[in-house]
């Protein structure tokens, strides 16, 4: 047995977690949008947006890291997930590297913990019932690596996003 790791689902807005970083579903050019990227940005304050100025944008897939300022969480962990167009243009790796390369850059940081919001299910049109099991299998194999994140906490915003990861977690065996 190894170190006990973790992935929690709940609803919730993901602005309010108490963790050591959040994950931002933004778009590349870091500048802030809508949905949960610009609930991020109002609650952190606008001193994420300077320092997000400075990170010269992220490409889809890949994740960039700033402070969390006026939100409870550390750190603020941006990625662009991909915008679907019906899934023959590498929708699901890009998502799947969204998560991996978050956790990655977490466990950089020797964050603990970390919680994410459903990355490009949202504006982005990804469908929830193919995202939803991407996100916890991408999570439980980086769990399944050695590094310092010992809880992942999927946030979902609405009841549909709820039952969704629900209902994959229950199909993998998760949680
Ligand atoms: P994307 O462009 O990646 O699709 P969106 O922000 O449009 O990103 O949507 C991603 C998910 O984030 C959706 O499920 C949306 O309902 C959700 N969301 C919006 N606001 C919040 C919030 N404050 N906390 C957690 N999730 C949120």
């Amino acid at each position: 047995m190894g170190m006990v790791s973790k992935i929690e689902i709940k609803q919730g807005d993901i602005t309010q977690e108490r963790v050591d970083a959040i994950v931002n579903a933004a778009n590349p050019t870091l500048l802030g949008g809508g949905g949960v990227d610009g609930a991020i940005h109002r609650a952190a304050g606008p001193e994420l947006l300077a320092a997000c100025k400075k990170l010269n944008g992220c490409p889809t897939g890949e994740a960039k890291i700033t402070l969390g300022y006026q939100l409870p969480a550390k750190y603020v962990i941006h990625t662009p997930g991909p915008v679907w167009h019906g899934g023959q243009r590498q929708e699901a790796h890009l998502l799947q590297n969204s998560y991996a390369n978050s956790l990655t850059l977490a466990a950089e940081k020797h964050c603990q913990t970390i919680a994410f919001p459903s990355i490009s299910t949202g504006v982005y049109g990804y469908p929830l019932a193919q995202a939803a099991p991407i996100a916890l299998k991408t999570t439980s194999h980086f769990l399944a690596t050695a590094s310092s994140i010992k809880n992942v906490r999927f946030i979902c915003f609405d009841v549909k996003t709820l039952a969704a990861y629900q209902q994959a977690a229950q199909q993998l065996g998760i949680s």
